[in-house]
């Protein structure tokens, strides 16, 4: 490709999942594009369920990670709110078709066109190639402007996909009002962020895990009002009926039965993580007190400027255990028994 760009970049060849370096030529840039050297990158579950190809989807090689942080080193001639040195990240959409009804309404996360940042074909058949690597291109739309006010990048990378995947159900469900009580089900990448969130609207927060350990720093740390155990009937049964909405982060399959409980009448659940299996008994739960399910996935780039603009001015942040790419292997192991407080970020620009 006659003006693309070489890149470096970690890549998993088959469904080992083993990460290893590639190199790389980017699509040719179009005038509404920008390139930029990445910085940080966030470890999210999705890019480990699709390196070991559990859903299927897999197109080796694959460079995973979506939750980019970088700053700016070329813009195309249409580009029009980014400079050159502009702090800017990307989280998991890279593209969409901006004219369908989801697109039209600032619903890029539902277009039936997306195209992930990772792990799919984009312009020119070339695949779309993730975080995990040293230079990104994308469309301006599709560009997120860090405030100028934002500290250090790497505590924000998670923002980008973590952040996003609780604010938006936060925000068209009417889990942000203040004084409400929200529930937050699984304290890890997405549920530690969520309580900020909560607390920065001004609503009552009760997280719910199966951890009894994580109590202390749920309470202390992040600022929650309450800590129930999952599996302990007597702290669960004394909350039935006290929460407004609750974000259920939980990634595998879970008894839904005793967090429907906790809601109040017309109170909501939203499931973020992986495969709940709803049958009858769960409908009934759902009937008798008027309550909803739903659910949620990620969020679009109006809502994802307007999340980061929110979190600046709240100084909301991730806490992370920032690594060097060659830790990556190690991460997506610890990641996989849930071992990491509460996000992996990559330091690209110092290791890769
Ligand atoms: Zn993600
Ligand atoms: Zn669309």
């Amino acid at each position: 490709m006659e003006n693309s760009q070489r890149a470096l970049g970690w890549a998993a060849k088959d469904a080992d999942g083993v990460l290893s370096p590639i190199k790389l030529s980017l699509r040719a840039k179009n005038d509404d594009d920008i390139i930029f050297k990445i910085l940080y990158c966030g470890v999210c579950h999705t890019d480990l369920s699709t390196i070991k190809n559990e859903w299927g989807t897999a197109r080796y090689p694959i460079v995973p990670g979506h939750e980019i942080i970088g700053v700016v080193i070329e813009v195309g001639t249409a580009v029009q709110n980014f400079k050159i040195g502009d702090s800017i990240g990307v989280g998991y959409i890279a593209n969409s078709c901006l004219t369908c009804d989801q697109c039209k309404q600032n619903f890029e996360n539902y277009c039936p066109n997306l195209i992930p940042s990772f792990n799919s074909p984009f312009h020119n058949g070339i695949e779309s190639t993730g975080g995990f690597c040293n230079l990104f291109i994308v469309k301006e739309h599709f560009a997120i402007k860090i405030p100028e006010n934002m500290p250090l990048e790497k505590i924000i990378a998670p923002l980008m996909c973590a952040g996003i995947t609780v604010y938006s159900p936060m925000k068209y469900f009417g889990l942000n009002e203040k004084g409400k009580h929200l529930g937050v089900i699984g304290l890890g990448g997405l549920g530690h962020v969520a309580v900020k969130f909560a607390k920065a609207f001004g609503m009552r927060v009760t997280v719910v895990e199966s951890n009894p350990e994580k109590r202390k720093e749920a309470m202390d740390v992040l600022g929650a009002d309450s800590f129930l155990v999952s599996n302990c009937l007597e702290e669960m049964e004394a909350a039935d009926g006290t929460i407004d909405g609750i974000i259920d982060t939980v990634p595998t399959v879970h008894d839904l039965h005793p967090i429907i409980s906790l809601l109040k009448v017309h109170g909501k659940l939203i499931v973020l993580g992986g495969p709940s299996k709803p049958d009858e008994l769960l409908t009934l739960s759902l009937i008798k007190a008027g309550k909803m399910i739903a659910g949620s996935c990620i969020g679009g780039i109006k809502d994802t400027q307007e999340m980061i603009n929110f979190a600046a001015k709240h100084n909301i942040t991730a806490e992370v255990e920032v690594i060097g790419i060659d830790y990556a292997n190690k991460a997506m192991e610890r990641l996989s028994k849930g071992d990491v407080r509460y996000r992996f970020v990559i330091d690209i620009v110092n290791s890769l």
